[in-house]
């Protein structure tokens, strides 16, 4: 696990790029990580302007959901994040935006299919709704939780957004740019026709086959 000033760094720049890449506007969104100098996770600060945030505003809250560092409010999306950490050990890092495509998904209560091999390996699984709730509440919380099940790693919140899990900030931001990479051109498939899934034996080999993408030996 990373350190507590690497986990501040690193959430400040994925808060940074979830605004750049127009993932969110404004000050919506936030991000987290779990560091292993703390019995808690860094988190945002909520509403702040992320281009004159530094990595010393970001808030370290525990698992009962104290304010162990900083002096800002946390984000108001801390009981969706702290509940799932609570439910999932093999998380590390939570990122939430509000990105067009896949929140068309979510306001339309539609699952995004596993249409292409970005969200087979990245994924693996159809990106599924979690039932509406208000943002910021336990209730959302609880939601995502069962959504996401034991091994999920992302989901659409009805009327909201997108959260992505995974063991390190730079693979819950990868989850995603591919949540709403497949949202968009699953919306233009469906224009042109059908948006047919891949078959389930092909998405299994090829999130399996992703352990080993690129230069990984
Ligand atoms: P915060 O600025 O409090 O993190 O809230 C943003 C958001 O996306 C709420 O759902
Ligand atoms: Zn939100």
């Amino acid at each position: 696990m990373i350190s507590s000033i690497q986990a501040r760094q690193e959430v400040l720049n994925a808060a940074r790029e979830i605004a750049a890449s127009g993932m969110v506007i404004g000050t919506w969104g936030n991000v987290s990580a779990r560091s292993r100098d703390v019995e808690g996770f860094v988190i945002t600060p909520s509403g702040m302007d992320y281009g004159s945030m530094t990595a010393e505003d970001m808030v370290v809250v525990d698992y009962d959901r104290q304010v162990l560092e900083g002096s800002f409010k946390p984000s108001s999306e801390t009981p969706l994040h702290l509940a799932i950490y609570k439910a999932r050990p093999d998380v590390h890092a939570i990122v939430h935006v509000h990105s067009p495509f896949a929140t068309a998904f979510a306001v339309a209560g539609r699952s995004i299919p596993v249409i292409l091999e970005e969200t087979a390996q990245a994924i693996g699984h159809e990106i599924a709704v979690v039932p509406y709730a208000l943002a910021g509440s336990r209730k959302l919380g609880e939601y995502a939780v069962q959504t996401l099940g034991t091994a999920g790693c992302a989901a659409l919140l009805a009327h909201h957004g997108v959260i992505g899990c995974a063991n390190t900030v730079s693979q819950a931001l990868r989850i995603c740019y591919v949540t709403e990479q497949t949202a968009q051109i699953a919306l233009y498939a469906h224009m042109l026709g059908s948006v047919p899934s891949l078959p389930e034996e092909e998405i299994n080999r090829l999130h399996q086959g992703f352990k080993n993408y690129g230069q990984k030996k």
